[in-house]
């Protein structure tokens, strides 16, 4: 492969704040932001339900502003705590920051109570004045959710109460985590892991290591179930009191929310799963046969086949994304590019770094950056298109108001996962062997599996667990028995071994900003292949399309997206059915490419 340029692997942020987490320009930053949030509350709190349009637009700009403020420091520190984890000046000023946010959520609260006692007829008429009309969507839920609520005095309450009887359970769990220590024998050797790193090597290629951790991983798990089962108990609890005090009757009315979903498209969007989720089953045979057993454990689903993947220096990678995303669109490409060229990027694979990645936006600089760790790997060539992907979503809302800015994770996870597909893709087509096209596409489908069987279990057990807790606390040995029951139906009956302290061992259940941290995952991976489905059929023509649609994506809900820009009925099936056929295709070529 020809190289045209060579992109530094390491991130500029000196033009966001300059200095680091020496910055004297974030401390003044942070210093404003502290100052004028107190201001905007009391001004807020002054506001009559009949102020005029101009009283209104006073508070509703201001907010946006410091909003912004707000996500530009938040996302600098995160940059600074993950390029050097022993940075202790930026958990400090983090530290500082996380308070400052509080206010930020009063003064939400302080609006959202006041745009609740507008007259309704007021109201259309400032919806529909050009000063607000941008940001009316998100008006409208904050005035809808606030109707919603319990009265204002008493969700002060509820929201101060929560931070040691709510959060404090995720804290806990996560102390609970942080100190779990695992034996564990390695070439001769007994070494002490921690949860992590165990769970990485369940990503090894040797089955009898993977035999051995998972039985290790289990067992881990079943030592600390008692603390785990009072931990979720009592995060359920709390969550469910709550609901039952504001007359929410159905758990999943916050999550859906959230997302901007009706609970009628979850519903079609898992009856499509449930329907087509056999169609997996030859390849998990397949697979089966390869690793020579009669039956996938739990911990083979995602364990890689045996065979050699090519791995691509950095330089090879940028250039490779950058090629597929220009067949889909210039547009694009050039924003690669350019993130590429101007070092938004970090990308180095040195120690001191923070594991995992993610992309995060600076909406005053109108900017994003993107952290991960590249070492050559096609994951890591997926994951760095994954995170373009969603830098190029926030990219086409720049100009958009802090308001209209503000997309949930269902769709957020639908960019990213379309830019990674179109590099994946290529990826498999472009295989020089049968062999690397066989990882290639066992990689795509083992997605696949993760999105349809594991989500699809775990939103399972979470929906029962919340029914089943509105009568009382569950045991233990109930919790296992209930996630055993979801695995068995989320994986079609498929495997010879089950997780059942699975409830304990994953930290999304014990998450308290983002209830059901899973089917959001599952609806942006189907979304995105729909949208793929219809990119594929329309060709170049549908970039401009595309690139409409996200901007939307803070502005309306799912189903008047769907509607609006792929005229589709999201909580009727034929969407879904197409996004389906599509993914089932890989398997298809699969079987035909490992026959025999
Ligand atoms: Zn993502």
């Amino acid at each position: 492969m020809q190289l045209s340029a060579t992109y530094s692997q390491t991130w500029d942020l000196e033009n966001i704040f300059s200095g680091g987490s020496e910055s004297s320009t974030l401390v003044q930053h942070l210093e404003k932001l502290e100052h004028e949030l107190p201001l905007l509350k009391k001004y807020i709190e002054t506001l009559e339900p009949t102020a005029s349009l101009a009283s209104w637009v006073d508070a509703i700009q201001p907010l946006q502003k410091l909003g912004s403020g707000l996500v530009e420091a938040r996302s600098f520190l995160d940059c600074l705590e993950s390029q050097n984890v022993k940075d202790e000046k930026a958990k400090v000023l983090s530290g500082k920051l996380t308070q400052i946010g509080a206010t930020y959520e009063a003064v939400i609260t302080a609006l959202e109570s006041k745009v609740a006692r507008v007259p309704e007829s007021d109201w259309q008429q400032l919806m529909k004045s050009p000063e607000l009309n941008q940001v009316s969507f998100s008006l409208n839920e904050m005035r809808k959710r606030s109707l919603e609520k319990l009265p204002p005095a008493q969700e002060e309450l509820a929201g101060d109460l929560s931070v040691d009887g709510y959060h404090a359970w995720s804290e806990m769990y996560s102390t609970i985590v942080g100190r779990m220590q695992v034996p564990f024998e390695e070439g001769g050797e007994t070494k002490l892991l921690s949860v992590g790193q165990l769970a990485n090597k369940m990503a090894s290629p040797d089955r009898e290591v993977r035999q051995r951790v998972f039985e290790k991983w289990e067992e881990a798990w079943r030592n600390e179930a008692d603390l785990c089962a009072v931990t979720i108990n009592h995060l359920a609890g709390y969550r469910l009191q709550l609901y039952k005090r504001r007359q929410w009757e159905n758990v999943l009315k916050e999550p859906l929310d959230l997302n901007r979903m009706e609970g009628q498209t979850l519903q079609t969007m898992w009856d499509v799963v449930a329907k087509n989720k056999h169609r997996l089953l030859p390849y998990m045979k397949r697979k089966a046969e390869m690793l020579g057993v009669d039956q996938l454990s739990w911990h083979d689903v995602q364990a890689p086949l045996p065979g050699n993947k090519q791995t691509l220096s950095y330089d090879e990678a940028a250039k490779f994304i950058i090629e597929q995303f220009e067949q889909f669109s210039p547009d694009m490409a050039s924003f690669a590019q350019m993130a590429f060229e101007k070092r938004w990027i970090e990308a180095e694979d040195r120690p001191g770094k923070r594991p995992g990645g993610f992309m995060t936006d600076f909406p005053i600089s109108g900017e994003s950056r993107i952290f991960m760790t590249f070492s050559g790997t096609p994951g890591c060539v997926s994951t760095l298109a994954h995170e373009l992907g969603h830098a190029y979503h926030t990219y086409v809302m720049k100009d958009l108001p802090f308001l209209a800015q503000q997309y949930a994770m269902n769709v957020a996870e639908t960019a990213s996962t379309f830019a990674e597909v179109i590099v994946i893709d290529a990826a498999i087509k472009q295989a020089t062997s049968k062999e690397e096209k066989m990882v290639l596409l066992a990689d795509k489908i083992q997605s696949t599996i993760a999105f349809l069987m594991d989500i699809h279990s775990r939103f399972l057990f979470e929906t029962r667990f919340y029914e089943k807790r509105k009568q009382g606390p569950l045991t233990r040995d109930e919790l296992c028995e209930l996630m055993v029951e979801a695995q068995k139906e989320g994986f079609a009956d498929m495997l010879a071994e089950y997780h059942p302290h699975f409830w304990a061992s994953k930290l999304h259940f014990y998450a308290t900003d983002m209830p059901f941290y899973n089917f959001p995952y599952t609806f942006g991976y189907l979304f995105s292949a729909g949208i793929y489905a219809r990119a594929l059929q329309e060709g170049a023509g549908f970039a401009t399309k595309y690139v409409d649609l996200l901007r939307d994506t803070a502005s309306m809900t799912v189903e008047e997206l769907g509607k609006r820009h792929l005229g589709v009925d999201l909580t009727q099936p034929d969407f879904w059915q197409d996004a389906m056929d599509l993914l089932m295709a890989d398997v298809d070529e699969f079987l035909a490419l490992t026959e025999a």
